[in-house]
């Protein structure tokens, strides 16, 4: 379509935030800090590659996720452990706080909670910030890893995409099929993954981790918690996923949890009243 007259003027309006969260109620990284001191590890689950594991972390405990042995992406999920249907909500938190996470921002869960879950403490990879291609790391922009994804692309059957992987996972944790499991799994937050959207063509991408052995990132359970996490088949997702080509590596996830008697608030349901403008 031939461009208008004004249309360099269109471009050149600024753009506005969508949602300025100014107003949310942010979490108090000094007192979190405070509470974390109080915190005893209570239990560890080595994620082996192209595979996953669940965790369990109670309110007001933490769990910290790990890089050992090699560069490796991890593909998390996390659930009420009380009610699976409230679950993280990737798109909503990526609306709230941009495409990828480091400390002091939360993941977010699904409505009609829409409440943090978790909160980001700590992260050995915020000095990376936004590299040159508009690439940073813990991203929410992309989903998971999936078999029917890859099928449509490639025609070929594949079974440990991190789909695949915390459905088996989550599975194995509360005894249901792989059909019902896999009805829980939702969009992660890409844990360690260097991802971006290129700047000429607008289109998702990838690049090798910045991640090394001994990185980790951390967080508080700001409700009963059900983990999963996947170690991406794609490694450090420098190339291929989606396949066994890349050198993969186990991701260590350490759990603790606050002293017996703890005085933990978790945060409020959402305050919508739900009515969506019917009245009665
Ligand atoms: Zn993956």
């Amino acid at each position: 379509m031939p461009a208008p007259k004004d249309a360099d003027a269109r471009r050149a309006i600024a753009p506005v935030i969508c949602y300025p969260v100014d107003t949310l109620p942010g979490p108090d990284m000094p007192a979190f800090a405070r509470h974390r001191a109080t915190l005893a590890k209570t239990g560890e689950t080595l994620v082996l590659p192209r595979d996953a594991s669940c965790f369990r972390v109670p309110a007001g405990g933490a769990f910290r996720i790990t890089s050992v042995e090699g560069p490796q992406v991890g593909d998390l999920n996390i659930w009420n452990a009380r009610d699976l249907s409230e679950r993280f909500y990737s798109g909503k938190t990526r609306a709230l706080h941009g495409t990828h996470l480091s400390t002091g921002e939360q993941m977010w869960s699904s409505f009609p909670a829409l409440r943090p879950m978790a909160t980001i403490i700590a992260d050995t990879l915020d000095w990376y910030g936004i590299d040159p291609f508009g690439g940073s790391v813990h991203d929410v922009i992309g989903t998971r890893c999936d078999p029917y994804t890859n099928t449509l692309l490639s025609g070929g059957q594949y079974h440990a995409c991190c789909h695949s992987n915390l459905t088996r996972a989550l599975g194995r944790e509360t005894g249901m099929t792989l059909a019902e499991a896999e009805t829980h799994v939702h969009d992660v937050l890409n844990v360690f993954m260097c991802t971006g959207f290129t700047r000429d063509t607008g289109r998702y991408f990838m690049k090798a981790s910045p991640v090394r052995p001994g990185d980790y990132i951390e967080f508080i359970a700001e409700i009963d918690l059900l983990g999963a996490l996947s170690a991406c088949p794609g490694g450090d997702c420098s190339a291929a996923h989606s396949s066994d080509e890349a050198a993969c590596y186990p991701l260590l996830v350490e759990v603790f949890a606050p002293p017996t008697g703890t005085d933990w608030v978790c945060p409020p349901m959402n305050g919508y009243d739900r009515s969506h403008g019917v009245a009665g």
